[in-house]
Protein backbone atom coordinates (compact mmCIF):
# COMPACT_ATOMS: atom_id res chain seq x y z
CA UNK A 1 0.00 0.00 0.00
CA UNK A 2 1.53 3.33 -0.88
CA UNK A 3 -0.62 6.96 -0.93
CA UNK A 4 -0.15 10.83 -2.10
CA UNK A 5 -0.67 13.71 0.69
CA UNK A 6 -2.12 16.97 -0.35
CA UNK A 7 -3.82 19.52 1.67
CA UNK A 8 -7.79 20.22 1.59
CA UNK A 9 -8.21 23.29 0.14
CA UNK A 10 -10.50 24.78 2.71
CA UNK A 11 -9.57 23.79 5.96
CA UNK A 12 -6.21 22.86 5.11
CA UNK A 13 -6.63 19.70 6.60
CA UNK A 14 -3.40 17.17 5.22
CA UNK A 15 -5.08 14.66 2.54
CA UNK A 16 -3.33 11.08 1.92
CA UNK A 17 -3.94 9.57 -1.76
CA UNK A 18 -3.93 5.91 -1.61
CA UNK A 19 -4.14 3.36 -4.36
CA UNK A 20 -4.43 -0.04 -3.70
CA UNK A 21 -2.48 -2.15 -5.99
CA UNK A 22 -3.64 -5.44 -7.05
CA UNK A 23 -2.17 -8.36 -8.08
CA UNK A 24 -4.10 -9.19 -11.12
CA UNK A 25 -3.27 -5.26 -12.24
CA UNK A 26 -6.52 -4.15 -12.38
CA UNK A 27 -7.19 -0.38 -12.21
CA UNK A 28 -5.54 0.96 -8.85
CA UNK A 29 -7.89 2.97 -6.52
CA UNK A 30 -7.56 6.31 -6.06
CA UNK A 31 -7.99 7.51 -2.58
CA UNK A 32 -7.47 10.11 -0.06
CA UNK A 33 -7.47 9.59 3.52
CA UNK A 34 -8.36 12.24 5.98
CA UNK A 35 -5.01 12.63 7.60
CA UNK A 36 -6.01 12.37 11.56
CA UNK A 37 -3.80 9.75 12.46
CA UNK A 38 -2.04 8.52 9.83
CA UNK A 39 -0.60 11.83 8.64
CA UNK A 40 1.09 12.90 11.70
CA UNK A 41 4.34 11.94 10.35
CA UNK A 42 3.51 14.58 7.82
CA UNK A 43 1.79 17.01 9.46
CA UNK A 44 5.14 17.56 12.02
CA UNK A 45 7.05 17.44 9.10
CA UNK A 46 5.17 20.59 7.47
CA UNK A 47 2.27 20.08 5.75
CA UNK A 48 3.34 19.65 1.76
CA UNK A 49 1.57 21.39 -0.96
CA UNK A 50 0.64 20.31 -4.40
CA UNK A 51 3.61 20.09 -5.96
CA UNK A 52 5.89 18.99 -2.94
CA UNK A 53 3.57 15.33 -2.72
CA UNK A 54 5.10 12.74 -1.64
CA UNK A 55 5.32 9.25 -3.26
CA UNK A 56 5.67 6.20 -2.19
CA UNK A 57 5.73 2.73 -3.73
CA UNK A 58 4.19 4.09 -6.76
CA UNK A 59 2.75 1.50 -8.82
CA UNK A 60 2.56 1.21 -12.59
CA UNK A 61 -1.13 1.74 -13.83
CA UNK A 62 -3.94 4.19 -13.97
CA UNK A 63 -5.78 6.29 -11.32
CA UNK A 64 -9.33 4.73 -11.61
CA UNK A 65 -12.95 4.98 -10.64
CA UNK A 66 -12.93 3.18 -7.24
CA UNK A 67 -16.09 1.08 -7.92
CA UNK A 68 -15.89 0.16 -3.92
CA UNK A 69 -14.38 1.92 -1.06
CA UNK A 70 -11.49 0.13 1.11
CA UNK A 71 -13.10 -0.88 4.59
CA UNK A 72 -11.10 0.90 7.49
CA UNK A 73 -13.57 3.71 7.67
CA UNK A 74 -11.59 6.68 7.41
CA UNK A 75 -10.62 6.01 3.45
CA UNK A 76 -12.53 8.56 1.32
CA UNK A 77 -13.69 7.86 -2.55
CA UNK A 78 -12.97 10.18 -4.96
CA UNK A 79 -15.19 9.01 -7.39
CA UNK A 80 -15.98 13.15 -8.25
CA UNK A 81 -12.57 13.10 -9.23
CA UNK A 82 -11.90 10.13 -11.37
CA UNK A 83 -9.06 10.51 -13.99
CA UNK A 84 -9.14 7.93 -16.60
CA UNK A 85 -6.48 6.99 -18.71
CA UNK A 86 -4.82 4.39 -20.79
CA UNK A 87 -3.76 1.64 -18.64
CA UNK A 88 0.37 1.92 -20.12
CA UNK A 89 2.87 0.37 -18.25
CA UNK A 90 5.70 2.18 -16.27
CA UNK A 91 3.87 4.95 -16.48
CA UNK A 92 6.23 7.83 -14.75
CA UNK A 93 6.12 9.51 -11.33
CA UNK A 94 5.71 13.06 -12.91
CA UNK A 95 3.52 11.88 -15.36
CA UNK A 96 1.10 10.39 -12.51
CA UNK A 97 1.52 13.64 -10.67
CA UNK A 98 0.91 15.98 -12.77
CA UNK A 99 -2.21 14.23 -14.07
CA UNK A 100 -3.50 14.26 -10.55
CA UNK A 101 -2.87 18.29 -10.45
CA UNK A 102 -4.10 18.63 -14.04
CA UNK A 103 -7.18 17.30 -12.56
CA UNK A 104 -7.78 19.33 -9.55
CA UNK A 105 -6.86 22.18 -11.81
CA UNK A 106 -9.78 21.62 -13.76
CA UNK A 107 -12.30 20.38 -10.80
CA UNK A 108 -11.46 23.96 -9.54
CA UNK A 109 -11.90 25.55 -12.73
CA UNK A 110 -15.22 24.84 -13.02
CA UNK A 111 -16.47 25.41 -9.29
CA UNK A 112 -15.39 28.64 -6.86
CA UNK A 113 -13.97 26.20 -4.81
CA UNK A 114 -10.34 24.81 -4.84
CA UNK A 115 -9.99 20.91 -4.73
CA UNK A 116 -8.49 18.42 -3.35
CA UNK A 117 -11.28 19.02 -0.34
CA UNK A 118 -11.77 16.78 2.49
CA UNK A 119 -15.14 15.04 3.57
CA UNK A 120 -16.51 17.42 5.73
CA UNK A 121 -16.05 20.02 3.52
CA UNK A 122 -17.18 18.21 0.68
CA UNK A 123 -20.43 17.76 2.45
CA UNK A 124 -20.23 21.71 3.00
CA UNK A 125 -20.43 22.30 -0.37
CA UNK A 126 -22.66 19.88 -1.64
CA UNK A 127 -25.52 21.18 0.95
CA UNK A 128 -24.32 24.61 -0.55
CA UNK A 129 -24.82 23.66 -4.50
CA UNK A 130 -28.02 21.85 -3.13
CA UNK A 131 -29.40 25.18 -2.25
CA UNK A 132 -27.95 27.00 -4.59
CA UNK A 133 -30.05 24.88 -7.26
CA UNK A 134 -33.20 25.21 -5.59
CA UNK A 135 -33.07 29.39 -5.84
CA UNK A 136 -32.21 29.04 -9.50
CA UNK A 137 -34.91 26.37 -10.30
CA UNK A 138 -36.78 28.96 -8.65
CA UNK A 139 -35.66 31.93 -10.59
CA UNK A 140 -36.27 29.49 -13.70
CA UNK A 141 -40.10 29.39 -12.86
CA UNK A 142 -40.59 33.27 -11.88
CA UNK A 143 -39.02 34.03 -15.51
CA UNK A 144 -41.37 31.00 -16.96
CA UNK A 145 -44.04 32.98 -15.51
CA UNK A 146 -43.08 36.84 -16.39
CA UNK A 147 -41.96 35.65 -20.09
CA UNK A 148 -46.14 34.14 -20.34
CA UNK A 149 -47.46 37.05 -18.60
CA UNK A 150 -46.00 38.84 -21.54
CA UNK A 151 -47.46 37.37 -23.99
CA UNK A 152 -50.92 37.72 -23.15
CA UNK A 153 -50.19 41.70 -21.52
CA UNK A 154 -52.16 44.52 -24.30
CA UNK A 155 -49.73 47.60 -25.12
CA UNK A 156 -51.50 49.83 -22.88
CA UNK A 157 -50.73 47.58 -20.11
CA UNK A 158 -46.95 47.26 -21.24
CA UNK A 159 -46.37 51.41 -21.52
CA UNK A 160 -47.90 51.57 -18.00
CA UNK A 161 -46.00 48.82 -16.63
CA UNK A 162 -43.01 50.88 -18.31
CA UNK A 163 -43.61 54.22 -16.63
CA UNK A 164 -43.92 52.33 -13.55
CA UNK A 165 -40.54 51.09 -13.95
CA UNK A 166 -39.23 54.57 -14.69
CA UNK A 167 -40.56 55.81 -11.75
CA UNK A 168 -39.58 53.55 -9.78
CA UNK A 169 -35.85 53.31 -11.26
CA UNK A 170 -35.71 57.26 -10.79
CA UNK A 171 -36.92 56.80 -6.75
CA UNK A 172 -33.80 54.10 -7.00
CA UNK A 173 -32.31 56.64 -7.76
CA UNK A 174 -33.15 59.31 -5.59
CA UNK A 175 -32.77 56.57 -2.89
CA UNK A 176 -29.35 55.38 -3.89
CA UNK A 177 -28.72 59.30 -3.25
CA UNK A 178 -30.15 59.45 -0.11
CA UNK A 179 -28.09 56.35 1.16
CA UNK A 180 -25.35 58.03 0.39
CA UNK A 181 -26.40 61.03 2.06
CA UNK A 182 -26.76 59.27 4.93
CA UNK A 183 -23.68 57.74 5.03
CA UNK A 184 -21.68 60.78 4.92
CA UNK A 185 -23.96 61.77 8.12
CA UNK A 186 -22.65 58.56 9.95
CA UNK A 187 -19.72 59.70 10.49
CA UNK A 188 -20.58 62.92 11.72
CA UNK A 189 -23.28 61.27 13.97
CA UNK A 190 -20.77 59.03 14.76
CA UNK A 191 -18.42 61.72 15.99
CA UNK A 192 -21.43 63.27 17.91
CA UNK A 193 -21.96 60.08 19.58
CA UNK A 194 -19.06 59.37 20.35
CA UNK A 195 -18.84 63.00 22.20
CA UNK A 196 -22.14 62.31 23.64
CA UNK A 197 -20.82 59.20 25.06
CA UNK A 198 -17.93 60.57 26.89
CA UNK A 199 -20.06 63.74 27.64
CA UNK A 200 -22.67 60.76 29.66
CA UNK A 201 -19.52 59.34 31.20
CA UNK A 202 -18.71 62.40 32.83
CA UNK A 203 -22.11 63.40 33.93
CA UNK A 204 -22.81 60.12 35.37
CA UNK A 205 -19.16 60.80 37.35
CA UNK A 206 -20.10 63.77 38.66
CA UNK A 207 -24.11 62.26 39.66
CA UNK A 208 -21.90 59.63 41.35
CA UNK A 209 -19.80 62.69 43.08
CA UNK A 210 -23.06 64.30 43.88
CA UNK A 211 -24.53 61.78 45.29
CA UNK A 212 -21.98 60.74 47.51
CA UNK A 213 -21.79 64.46 48.68
CA UNK A 214 -25.39 64.91 48.83
CA UNK A 215 -25.56 61.37 51.15
CA UNK A 216 -22.48 63.29 53.47
CA UNK A 217 -24.95 66.43 53.82
CA UNK A 218 -27.74 64.50 54.27
CA UNK A 219 -26.31 63.03 57.21
CA UNK A 220 -25.15 66.01 58.46
CA UNK A 221 -28.47 67.41 58.28
CA UNK A 222 -29.91 64.33 60.48
CA UNK A 223 -27.21 64.61 62.84
CA UNK A 224 -27.91 68.63 62.85
CA UNK A 225 -31.35 67.87 63.26
CA UNK A 226 -31.20 65.63 66.17
CA UNK A 227 -28.54 67.97 67.95
CA UNK A 228 -30.80 70.70 67.01
CA UNK A 229 -34.15 68.87 68.61
CA UNK A 230 -31.90 67.83 72.05
CA UNK A 231 -30.77 71.71 72.01
CA UNK A 232 -34.57 72.74 71.93
CA UNK A 233 -35.43 69.79 74.32
CA UNK A 234 -33.21 71.44 76.68
CA UNK A 235 -34.04 74.82 75.97
CA UNK A 236 -37.71 74.11 77.13
CA UNK A 237 -36.34 72.60 80.46
CA UNK A 238 -34.80 75.82 81.03
CA UNK A 239 -37.59 77.92 80.28
CA UNK A 240 -39.55 75.50 82.56
CA UNK A 241 -37.20 75.98 85.33
CA UNK A 242 -36.63 79.45 84.80
CA UNK A 243 -40.32 80.26 84.95
CA UNK A 244 -40.29 77.96 87.85
CA UNK A 245 -37.19 80.14 89.54
CA UNK A 246 -38.75 83.36 88.82
CA UNK A 247 -41.78 82.31 90.91
CA UNK A 248 -39.73 81.22 93.51
CA UNK A 249 -38.64 83.53 96.42
CA UNK A 250 -35.73 82.40 97.64
CA UNK A 251 -35.78 83.61 101.33
CA UNK A 252 -38.91 81.93 101.71
CA UNK A 253 -38.05 78.66 99.85
CA UNK A 254 -34.63 78.88 102.24
CA UNK A 255 -35.82 79.47 105.53
CA UNK A 256 -38.92 77.80 106.39
CA UNK A 257 -40.18 79.30 110.11
CA UNK A 258 -42.98 78.18 112.22
CA UNK A 259 -44.28 76.77 115.74
CA UNK A 260 -45.40 73.97 117.69
CA UNK A 261 -46.66 75.23 120.91
CA UNK A 262 -44.11 77.07 122.87
CA UNK A 263 -41.29 76.15 120.45
CA UNK A 264 -40.47 77.54 117.16
CA UNK A 265 -38.44 75.75 114.18
CA UNK A 266 -36.64 76.91 111.23
CA UNK A 267 -35.85 74.46 108.68
CA UNK A 268 -36.75 71.65 110.82
CA UNK A 269 -34.69 72.37 114.19
CA UNK A 270 -36.70 73.29 116.94
CA UNK A 271 -35.12 76.53 118.70
CA UNK A 272 -35.79 76.40 122.73
CA UNK A 273 -36.70 73.87 124.78
CA UNK A 274 -39.24 73.25 127.99
CA UNK A 275 -38.98 70.91 130.67
CA UNK A 276 -41.74 68.92 129.05
CA UNK A 277 -40.07 68.92 125.67
CA UNK A 278 -36.48 68.62 126.04
CA UNK A 279 -34.75 69.49 123.33
CA UNK A 280 -31.57 67.99 122.61
CA UNK A 281 -28.70 70.52 122.74
CA UNK A 282 -27.27 69.67 118.90
CA UNK A 283 -30.51 70.21 117.85
CA UNK A 284 -31.00 73.76 119.27
CA UNK A 285 -26.82 74.55 117.94
CA UNK A 286 -28.74 73.41 114.83
CA UNK A 287 -31.50 75.76 114.53
CA UNK A 288 -29.01 78.60 115.76
CA UNK A 289 -26.94 77.84 112.87
CA UNK A 290 -29.67 78.56 110.42
CA UNK A 291 -30.64 81.64 112.57
CA UNK A 292 -26.91 83.11 111.97
CA UNK A 293 -27.45 81.98 108.20
CA UNK A 294 -30.63 84.17 107.95
CA UNK A 295 -29.47 86.92 109.82
CA UNK A 296 -26.12 86.72 107.04
CA UNK A 297 -28.38 86.54 104.33
CA UNK A 298 -30.80 89.51 105.56
CA UNK A 299 -27.66 91.62 106.27
CA UNK A 300 -26.21 90.97 102.68
CA UNK A 301 -29.63 91.48 100.52
CA UNK A 302 -29.96 95.34 101.75
CA UNK A 303 -26.00 95.48 101.89
CA UNK A 304 -25.29 95.83 105.50
CA UNK A 305 -21.60 95.15 107.17
CA UNK A 306 -22.14 94.29 111.25
CA UNK A 307 -20.04 96.59 113.24
CA UNK A 308 -18.30 94.82 116.34
CA UNK A 309 -19.37 91.41 115.50
CA UNK A 310 -18.53 88.87 112.42
CA UNK A 311 -21.27 86.60 112.52
CA UNK A 312 -20.37 83.00 110.72
CA UNK A 313 -22.79 80.16 110.28
CA UNK A 314 -21.36 76.73 110.59
CA UNK A 315 -24.31 74.60 111.11
CA UNK A 316 -24.40 73.51 114.50
CA UNK A 317 -21.01 75.26 115.27
CA UNK A 318 -21.74 78.35 114.13
CA UNK A 319 -20.03 81.28 116.14
CA UNK A 320 -19.85 85.54 116.22
CA UNK A 321 -15.97 86.46 115.84
CA UNK A 322 -15.89 89.79 118.31
CA UNK A 323 -14.20 92.70 116.23
CA UNK A 324 -12.96 94.76 118.80
CA UNK A 325 -12.30 92.24 121.78
CA UNK A 326 -9.44 90.44 120.32
CA UNK A 327 -10.81 88.66 117.93
CA UNK A 328 -12.46 86.34 120.19
CA UNK A 329 -14.76 83.78 119.19
CA UNK A 330 -18.46 83.56 120.92
CA UNK A 331 -20.14 79.94 120.14
CA UNK A 332 -23.46 80.65 119.31
CA UNK A 333 -23.59 76.79 120.42
CA UNK A 334 -23.62 74.32 123.59
CA UNK A 335 -23.85 71.46 125.05
CA UNK A 336 -26.13 72.63 127.66
CA UNK A 337 -23.71 72.60 130.68
CA UNK A 338 -23.28 76.67 130.35
CA UNK A 339 -25.27 77.32 133.07
CA UNK A 340 -23.91 77.97 135.86
CA UNK A 341 -21.54 80.63 134.57
CA UNK A 342 -22.30 84.41 135.00
CA UNK A 343 -21.35 86.33 131.19
CA UNK A 344 -20.48 82.76 129.97
CA UNK A 345 -19.55 82.58 126.18
CA UNK A 346 -22.86 80.95 124.73
CA UNK A 347 -25.06 83.61 126.45
CA UNK A 348 -22.48 86.50 125.31
CA UNK A 349 -22.58 85.13 121.65
CA UNK A 350 -26.82 85.04 121.80
CA UNK A 351 -26.37 88.84 122.83
CA UNK A 352 -23.98 89.77 120.55
CA UNK A 353 -26.11 87.98 117.84
CA UNK A 354 -28.89 90.24 119.13
CA UNK A 355 -26.92 93.08 118.50
CA UNK A 356 -26.42 92.02 114.70
CA UNK A 357 -30.26 91.64 114.65
CA UNK A 358 -30.58 95.46 115.89
CA UNK A 359 -28.06 96.35 113.91
CA UNK A 360 -30.49 95.11 110.83
CA UNK A 361 -33.77 96.38 111.96
CA UNK A 362 -32.05 99.79 112.26
CA UNK A 363 -31.05 99.48 108.70
CA UNK A 364 -33.93 98.44 107.51
CA UNK A 365 -35.90 101.06 109.26
CA UNK A 366 -34.28 103.63 107.37
CA UNK A 367 -35.37 101.91 103.59
CA UNK A 368 -38.79 103.48 102.46
CA UNK A 369 -40.77 100.67 102.34
CA UNK A 370 -39.31 100.52 106.08
CA UNK A 371 -39.51 97.38 108.12
CA UNK A 372 -41.64 97.29 111.40
CA UNK A 373 -41.03 94.42 113.60
CA UNK A 374 -43.50 93.05 116.16
CA UNK A 375 -41.35 92.84 119.16
CA UNK A 376 -38.30 95.33 120.73
CA UNK A 377 -34.78 93.93 121.27
CA UNK A 378 -32.92 95.73 124.42
CA UNK A 379 -29.62 94.76 122.88
CA UNK A 380 -27.32 96.55 126.25
CA UNK A 381 -29.21 94.15 128.45
CA UNK A 382 -30.16 91.15 126.43
CA UNK A 383 -34.15 91.14 126.48
CA UNK A 384 -36.89 90.84 123.82
CA UNK A 385 -40.01 92.72 124.43
CA UNK A 386 -43.30 91.55 123.99
CA UNK A 387 -45.84 94.42 124.41
CA UNK A 388 -49.02 91.89 124.87
CA UNK A 389 -47.79 89.84 127.52
CA UNK A 390 -48.06 90.97 131.12
CA UNK A 391 -44.08 89.78 132.15
CA UNK A 392 -43.42 92.19 128.93
CA UNK A 393 -39.69 91.48 129.15
CA UNK A 394 -37.86 87.86 127.92
CA UNK A 395 -33.82 87.44 128.44
CA UNK A 396 -32.20 85.63 125.65
CA UNK A 397 -29.30 84.36 128.52
CA UNK A 398 -29.52 81.44 129.97
CA UNK A 399 -27.78 82.46 132.93
CA UNK A 400 -30.74 83.00 136.08
CA UNK A 401 -33.29 82.49 133.12
CA UNK A 402 -36.05 79.69 132.92
CA UNK A 403 -36.14 77.34 130.31
CA UNK A 404 -39.61 78.73 129.31
CA UNK A 405 -38.56 82.52 129.31
CA UNK A 406 -35.58 81.58 126.86
CA UNK A 407 -37.69 79.71 124.70
CA UNK A 408 -40.37 82.34 124.79
CA UNK A 409 -37.25 84.84 124.03
CA UNK A 410 -36.14 83.01 121.20
CA UNK A 411 -39.73 82.72 119.74
CA UNK A 412 -39.79 86.58 119.56
CA UNK A 413 -36.65 86.65 118.12
CA UNK A 414 -37.93 84.28 115.45
CA UNK A 415 -41.26 85.73 114.63
CA UNK A 416 -39.51 89.00 114.16
CA UNK A 417 -37.33 86.84 111.52
CA UNK A 418 -40.25 85.75 110.12
CA UNK A 419 -41.65 89.38 109.35
CA UNK A 420 -38.18 90.54 108.29
CA UNK A 421 -38.22 87.34 105.64
CA UNK A 422 -41.81 88.69 104.86
CA UNK A 423 -40.20 92.01 104.24
CA UNK A 424 -36.88 90.95 102.27
CA UNK A 425 -38.77 89.55 99.94
CA UNK A 426 -41.20 91.58 98.95
CA UNK A 427 -38.51 94.28 98.45
CA UNK A 428 -35.55 92.24 97.23
CA UNK A 429 -36.32 88.94 96.56
CA UNK A 430 -37.10 89.48 92.67
CA UNK A 431 -34.17 91.39 92.18
ZN1 LIG B 1 -11.58 20.29 4.39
Amino acid sequence: MSHLCFLCQRCSQPLKVNHTVEASQEPKALMFISAQGETRETQEGGPPSKEEANFENLQDGAFCRTPHPPSGGTSWDYSNFTLLGRLEPRRSLDSIQKTIRDSFDILSGETEVDHPLCVDCTDYLLEALDIELAITESDVQNYKCCLETREWMSEDERELLQRKLKGLELEEAKLHQEVAEVEKNQESVAADLEAAQAETKMLEQQEKQYWKDYCKLKWQQLELNEELSSVEMRLRYAQIQWNKLEKTDIFNATFEIWHDGPLTIINNFRLGRIPTVPVCWSEISAAWGQTALLLLALANAIGLEFQRYRLIPCGNHSYLRSLTDDCAELPLYSGGGQNVFLHNKFDQAMMAFLDCMQQFKEAAEKDESGLCLPYKIHVKKGLMEDPGSSSGFYPIRTHLNTEEDWTKALKLMLINFKCSLTWVSLRYGRK
